[in-house]
């Protein structure tokens, strides 16, 4: 558990601490080296883990489902925070507040038993809620900022709570991608809708990406640039789809799918990445930027 891993397990006991978890069994892409420490922690755990972490210079990273992040090849020397075991959902009138481990499918189907319509636009998102917020996560039809209220995170070992418009959403992007925090729980305002309605937009979210890419992958490797063309069209008119690295593709159905086709590293991924954004730029003159989270 690296030199401080004792010192941790010592100052908190109760947290199940893990060491050298590979990563690419917490990530959806598969690839990746260890995670020095992993931390499965509650909610009410995360204060003190942070501040435990900041005295002793700990780098954190926080995981959700790990469906947007690239990890290194090489070990992470820090912790992981799994939000894993905080997932409870709350509903008080059209309001919705979700812990950041709730899953987008376990999301969902409260909504639909308890009648709040909004967020189908989720569903087939391989997600949790802390890493939809984080990466203002959505489609064509919607983005999770458009019906957030407020989000409670930590920082260092405080608890804060942030209206919605404050923080900084934009295009995959929101202000939690640039402080090591801990979002604890996001609450959403939602509409009133009947079981049956909500279930069929549901199932209409779902039909519309029964055609995406399937396997190991991160999803959307770039952001859509401003302008209206999207990401995977320039690649694909770049000539990229298909191209191979090692055991990382980019996908012939979805162009800015890149997929571990089996043995993959993240450098085949990273390598990869760099080649398609630089054959892109100079065919279209348009500089991708990644959407995926690098961990180091
Ligand atoms: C098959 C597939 C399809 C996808 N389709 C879509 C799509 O349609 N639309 C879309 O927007 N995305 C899509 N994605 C990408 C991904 O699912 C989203 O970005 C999602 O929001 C990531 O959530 P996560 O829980 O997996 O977060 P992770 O991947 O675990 O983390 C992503 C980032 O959020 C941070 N983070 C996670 N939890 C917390 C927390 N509690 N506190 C602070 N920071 C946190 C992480 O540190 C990291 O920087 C897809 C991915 C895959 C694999």
């Amino acid at each position: 558990m690296g030199r401080y891993g004792l010192f941790l397990s010592a100052l908190l006991p109760d947290i199940p601490f893990e060491r050298d978890v590979p990563l690419s069994e917490r990530t959806t892409v598969g690839v990746g080296g260890a995670a020095d420490v992993f931390a499965p922690c509650t909610a009410g755990q995360v204060s003190s883990l942070l501040r435990v972490c900041e005295r002793c210079r700990v780098d954190i990273y926080p995981l959700g489902a790990g469906s947007n992040v690239l990890p290194s090849d090489e070990d992470f020397k820090g912790m992981v925070i799994s939000t894993s075991h905080f997932d409870r959902l709350a509903a008080e009138g059209d309001t919705l507040t979700a812990e950041s481990g709730a899953k987008v499918g376990k999301l969902l189907q409260f909504c639909r038993l308890r009648g709040l319509s909004g967020l189908e636009f989720l569903a087939g998102i391989p997600a949790r809620a802390g890493g939809l917020v984080c990466m203002n996560a959505g489609t064509k039809d919607g983005h999770v900022a458009d019906c957030l209220e407020s989000v409670t995170f930590v920082r260092g070992g405080k608890v804060y709570t942030l209206a919605a418009r404050d923080c900084a959403f934009g295009e995959k992007k929101s202000l939690f991608q640039d402080i090591p925090c801990v979002i604890l729980s996001a609450r959403f305002r939602l509409r009133p809708a009947t079981r049956e309605e909500v279930g069929e937009r549901i199932a209409a979210a779902l039909e519309k990406r029964k055609d995406l890419p399937k396997g190991k992958s991160m999803g959307c490797v770039f952001k859509n640039p401003a302008g209206g063309v999207s990401a995977g069209a320039l690649i694909e008119r770049s000539g990229c789809k298909g191209w191979r690295e090692g055991g990382a593709v980019v996908s012939r159905i979805h162009a800015n799918f890149m997929l571990n086709v089996g043995g993959a590293s993240a450098s085949d991924f990273r390598l990869l990445i760099r080649r398609v954004k630089e054959r892109v730029r100079r065919c279209t003159g348009i500089c991708l930027e990644e959407e995926i989270r690098y961990m180091r």
